[in-house]
Formats: C-alpha cells, structure tokens, sequence
C-alpha cells in the first residue's frame, strides 16, 4: 500500500517478492536469467529441431546450476528449495519447455532419490557428476502397459544367486533424456507376492550390455527434450546398484514425485506468466475498428481472468514449496498445485492464441508452441484425473 498525502493508492506496480524468497534468491535469479537470455534462448528455434546438445548440461554445471540445493560437499551450492524454484522459473526465459524439461528431469527428478536415498558410493559415483553436468539422468517408471498405475509395472529384477546380482527385463518408455543419458535411476519389480513392497530402484549406467534405446519418440510439444522408449535385456547388474531399500522403490518413487510435481507446478507458472505478458504486449500494440485489442472490455476481462488463475496458481505453488522446504510432506497440497497450474497454465497459453488471433497460430510467433509444450504438464507426472484421486482420496474417500 502506498499513501501520497492521505489517499491511498493501488500498488500495481509493486516488485515485492514472495516471503518464501530472499535477496540471494533475487541475485541468484538475476544469474540465471542472465545465461538463460543470453546462451540458451537464441537457440530455441533451432533446437525445436535438433533436441538440445548436451553441452547445456556441462556449462549449466560449471556455472552451479544444476546442484542449486544439494551440499557444497558434492559439488553443490548448498541452497535451499526455492533456489530449485527459482531455476524452474528463470528457465522458461529459454522460451523452450523442451530444455525446462529436460533440465528439470536432471535437477528435480532423477538425482533427489541419489541424495536422498544413495550410499556414499552411489552419490560420488552419480550425484556429483551430475551436479558438475558430466554425467546425464534419467528416471524411469513409465512403462508401454503402466503409466498412472505405477504398481502395474512388469521391469523384473530377478536375483542372480551365482553373481549376488540382478538380471534385469522389461522396457521403459516416453524417458526424458533417455536418448542421452548416462545413467538411468529405474524402477523395477522384485517380488509380484509382497504388493507395494515388492518393487526396487536400481541405478544401471546406460552403457550395460543390455540396455538398448529401442526409439527416438516424437511428439506434439517440447521438441527440444529427447523421449526414448528403451529396452532393458537380461542388464546384469551388482547388488550395490540397488538404490535406497530393496523392496522400498515404491515408496521411494511416490517422494520422488512429490519434488517432481512441486517443480513442474513453479514452472507452468513461470511460463504462463511468460505468455501472459507477451500477449499483454500484443493486445497493446494491436489495433481493430480504431483502438487497440487490449481495450476491448472482453479481452481485457480475458487478461483479468488469466492473471487471477495465475496469481492463485502461484500462491498455491509458493506456500506449499515453503511447508516442503521445512520439513513437511503435504502430498495433498502438492497434488492440488500440480493440478491446478498445469490447468490454468494451458488455459492461459490457449487464451493468449485467441487474443492474438491468427497470429497466435503462427509459429513465428512463438505461442502455438508455449500451448503445446505446456499440454504435457496436464499428463506427465501424474496426470489431472491421478492428481484428483490423490486429494479425493485424502480427504478418506
Ligand atoms: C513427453 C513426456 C515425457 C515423459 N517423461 C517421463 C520420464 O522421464 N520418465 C517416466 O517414467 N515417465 C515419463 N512420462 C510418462 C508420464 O508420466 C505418463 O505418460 C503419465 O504418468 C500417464 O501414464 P500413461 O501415459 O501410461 O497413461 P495411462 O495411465 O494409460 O492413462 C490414460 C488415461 O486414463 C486415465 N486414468 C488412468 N488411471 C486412472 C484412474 N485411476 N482414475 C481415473 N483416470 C485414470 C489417465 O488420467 C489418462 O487420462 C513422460 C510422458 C510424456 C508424454
């Protein structure tokens, strides 16, 4: 609130940052900005038809990116989580959903379950490697026949009693990063008798004798992230690959997607933000029957709509990112934030063609591909119907 004398203005205007966020979390945001504007940006439009390179993974690692919360002991910055939210935001600048996603994939949702469930070995072996951008992740659980029912997986992992070891059938597909990734953080089923204890994370490097990327899959949207369908044939691995407790995998997941949801909810809202304002620009600059589109009462109720959608989607996103920094696990709240800013961040996208017209069903304008890359955030991670189970089912239905 602002006073000149004693009338009391409206603070449009206002810059002040959320409480969840610090002056180091505006600095780190000015850095990351920075690269993303200046080294990742002028590429999006090749890169729609190429798939990013790899070498975004080694400079986003030598420039501390890629280990924002993870301890200075591997490699990391040793932040907090909203330093996570604060890359999944700046990264939209890279106007390219398919580099978000594929960085994400490394950031927030295959290296979690190495800290966090990893022996020592495991994590110099993998999770500082990753942080440096050397080595690339990838995480599978979806599989042809299972996808939302994460238990229906047939990846077996049977146990070698000659080696100690496991033998390892089955295929993983629609894997972000697969194409290209050292290694695979992988779900497995270890024992069909003992339900929701009878599933195992491994982690098996992609060079296994065995392994194979079956298929380069294309997509609607986020042609800039590679999707690989893999195969996984008699993959011999040692006991030690086991990630976290045998027979736990299931569980572990589940808290691997919760990190996963959280990020992807900062990121819809970050880009339908983004599309936002460009469409505010536009409905600016363009004129029809004399004025300018922005100032016709039904477009500029359009943006009021938007902006309301976003504003809630973000107060959702931020307050439950704050229970999770400090301890909580509010599954419920996270389910909903991932729910209701994948819907509004599509709703957004799709409003902002219509406000542009047939423009906005051009490419050269860029906001065709913001609706289709941000389509995936309404199915991938747990789709709108699993996120209404959850937080029904919370609820003791
Ligand atoms: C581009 C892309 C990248 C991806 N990256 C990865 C990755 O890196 N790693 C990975 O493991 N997975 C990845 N996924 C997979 C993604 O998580 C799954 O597609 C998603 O979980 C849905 O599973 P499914 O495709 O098998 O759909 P299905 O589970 O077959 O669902 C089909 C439909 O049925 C509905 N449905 C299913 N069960 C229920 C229910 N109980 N109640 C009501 N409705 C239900 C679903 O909501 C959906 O509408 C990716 C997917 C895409 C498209």
């Amino acid at each position: 609130m602002t006073t000149e004398g004693k009338v009391v203005k409206p603070d449009f205007g206002s810059a002040r940052k959320h409480f969840i966020f610090t002056e180091e979390h505006d600095r780190l945001r000015e850095s990351i900005a920075a690269f993303v504007e200046r080294e990742l940006a002028p590429h999006a439009e090749e890169w729609e038809e190429t798939t990013f390179p790899d070498w975004v993974f080694r400079r986003m690692g030598e420039l501390g990116f890629l280990g924002l919360s993870y301890p200075e002991e591997y490699g990391g910055q040793g932040g907090d989580y909203p330093c996570n939210l604060v890359l999944a935001e700046e990264i939209t600048r890279s106007n390219s959903g398919g580099l978000a996603t594929g960085i994400a994939v490394h950031t927030d949702m295959a290296t979690p379950p190495i800290f966090m469930f990893g022996t020592e070995e495991q994590r110099q072996e993998y999770l500082a490697p990753a942080i440096r951008g050397e080595k690339i992740s990838c995480l599978g659980i979806t599989e042809p026949d299972a996808g939302s029912d994460v238990a229906g997986i047939k990846t077996r992992a049977v146990r070698d009693s000659a080696s100690g070891g496991f033998v390892i059938n089955g295929s993983k597909t629609y894997i972000t990063n697969g194409n290209r990734a050292d290694f695979i953080v992988l779900l497995t089923k270890t024992d069909s008798e003992k339900g929701y204890d009878g599933f195992t994370l491994f982690l098996v490097p992609m060079d296994t004798p065995g392994v194979v990327r079956e298929k380069q899959l294309e997509k609607l949207g986020m042609h800039a992230s590679d999707t690989a369908l893999l195969a996984f044939q008699d993959v011999r691995v040692p006991a030690e690959s086991i990630l976290g407790e045998e027979g736990k995998g299931f569980y572990h997941i589940m808290w691997e997607l919760q990190g996963e949801r959280l990020i992807g909810a900062a990121g819809c809202v970050a880009a339908a933000q983004r599309c936002f304002d460009r469409t505010l620009q536009y409905a600016l600059e363009r004129n029809a029957f004399g004025r300018q589109i922005g100032k016709f009462q039904v477009i500029r109720h359009k943006f009021a709509e938007m902006a309301t959608k976003i504003e809630t989607a973000r107060q959702l996103t931020y307050t439950t990112a704050w229970r999770f920094q400090n301890g909580e696990y509010p599954v419920r709240e996270i389910s909903m934030a991932k729910l209701h800013a994948s819907r509004i961040a599509v709703e957004v996208a799709d409003e902002c063609i219509q406000i542009h017209g047939g423009a906005g069903y051009m490419k050269e304008y860029g906001i065709e591909r913001v609706w289709r890359d941000l389509r995936l955030n309404r199915i991938g991670a747990g789709t709108d119907e699993i996120m209404l189970d959850v937080i029904g089912r919370s609820y003791g239905l």
